[in-house]
């Protein structure tokens, strides 16, 4: 029986709600298919903060190096605002995972069900069958990384403040191997995103995007954007996308965009790939809710699990190469929705269930 070894960080809020409850639906596909899970949590953010004085304490972050995945809450609120910026939750624990692991893959999937689209702020004509289309970002470099990144005070008393903008044909190509392995997958249809009329560094990316995919993926259809138009098109018509593969500004920015497109944070999940291989060869990954804490919603027991259920889909996939229960763990998300179970954020004012019914409901489904 295959043992899938996973950290588990639930963090603070509402993490622990709906990680609780994701492992709870895990346990029951576990057995369903025949597997043996062995999640070690640890502390992670404003949480580890309160327990160890860090956001990631090096006992939270030796768990991370022993297992081959690991399964993310969300970590922040206004309990540790007042701290410093570099010691926010936050930053403080993400970040440094993000570059311990080499985590340069951001794959969210932004997916609204037919049943659902009145959770989304376009209007239900643009989007009769829901949305189905993935994000690709780069997230280990680009202008959030370069350097010099500084504010200096000039001679004439002004200040000046630089980022720096730099990729290497190597890092794109890596982000281009995910975003073709995803759309292959699919519909086999990949848009890359830059600002090649402007950008030196787009213009090496699309040169790039453009001679890789000839290369290496004769099957897939290449199509190039400007970053400024996908920001329409996303509105306009996100079903034309497939796959969309982008540098790491452009993505956040594209990324929260299409998690407003596609409705409630509490139904979107996210994975992040490194460039490391786990004991099964495959790629670690960190995978958590696109959300945050929802301090708002936090202590109530009405949180959407499904995120969190759903991220764990992709580690199952992505991590432990288990795509058939992956799928059934999606599918059962899907089927419970469908079945009419809903938690507030996605209920439009009708009745609603709290996180541990939504999760029972998925459970039912499986
Ligand atoms: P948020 O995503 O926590 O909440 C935005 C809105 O979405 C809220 O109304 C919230 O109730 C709702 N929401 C989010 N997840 C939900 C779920 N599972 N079910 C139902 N409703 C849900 O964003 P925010 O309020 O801007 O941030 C709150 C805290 O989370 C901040 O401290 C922020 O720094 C942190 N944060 C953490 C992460 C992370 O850990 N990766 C990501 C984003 C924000």
């Amino acid at each position: 029986m295959p043992t899938l070894n996973f950290a588990v960080l639930a963090g603070d809020y509402i993490g622990p709600e709906v990680m609780d409850q994701a492992l709870r639906v895990l346990d029951r596909l576990a057995r369903l298919e025949g597997l043996s899970l062995a999640p070690v949590p640890a502390d992670v953010g404003g949480a580890a903060i309160d327990r160890h004085g860090k956001a990631l304490p090096e006992s939270t972050l030796a768990v991370c190096q022993k297992a081959d995945a690991i399964l993310f809450g969300s970590v922040g609120g206004p309990k540790w605002e007042k701290l410093p910026p570099k010691e926010q939750p936050e930053r403080a624990a993400l970040l440094p995972l993000r570059k311990h692991f080499t985590l340069f893959a951001n794959i969210r999937p932004g997916i609204l069900y037919r049943e659902l689209a009145g959770a989304s702020p376009l209007k239900n004509e643009r989007i009769p069958d829901g949305i189905d289309i993935v994000c690709i970002r780069e997230l280990t470099g680009g202008l959030y990384f370069g350097l010099p990144k500084e504010t200096t005070s000039l001679p004439d008393g002004d200040l000046r403040a630089v980022d720096t903008m730099v990729y290497r044909r190597s890092e794109i190509e890596r982000i281009l191997e995910t975003a073709i392995a995803s759309a292959r997958s699919r519909r086999r249809r990949l848009c890359s995103v830059d600002k090649a009329n402007v950008l030196e560094t787009s213009v090496l990316w699309r040169k790039t995007a453009t001679e890789y995919v000839a290369r290496k993926a004769p099957d897939i259809e290449l199509s190039h954007m400007y970053v400024d138009n996908a920001a329409m098109q996303l509105v306009r018509n996100p079903n034309q996308f497939d796959v969309i593969v982008t540098e790491n500004m452009f993505g956040d920015i594209l990324s929260d965009e299409m998690a407003c497109v596609c409705g409630s944070l509490g139904m979107l999940s996210s994975a992040s790939l490194g460039a490391g291989r786990n004991s099964l060869g495959l790629p670690f990954g960190l995978f958590e809710p696109a959300g945050g804490t929802a301090p708002d919603i936090a202590g109530k027991g009405i949180a959407n699990p499904c995120a969190q259920i759903l991220s764990a889909a992709l580690m199952l996939r992505y991590s432990f190469g288990l795509e058939a229960p992956a799928s059934r763990l999606e599918g059962a998300v899907r089927r419970a929705v469908s079945a009419g179970a809903r938690t507030a954020d996605i209920a439009f004012g009708g009745p609603s269930v709290g996180t541990a019914a939504m999760a029972d409901a998925v459970i039912a489904q499986l």
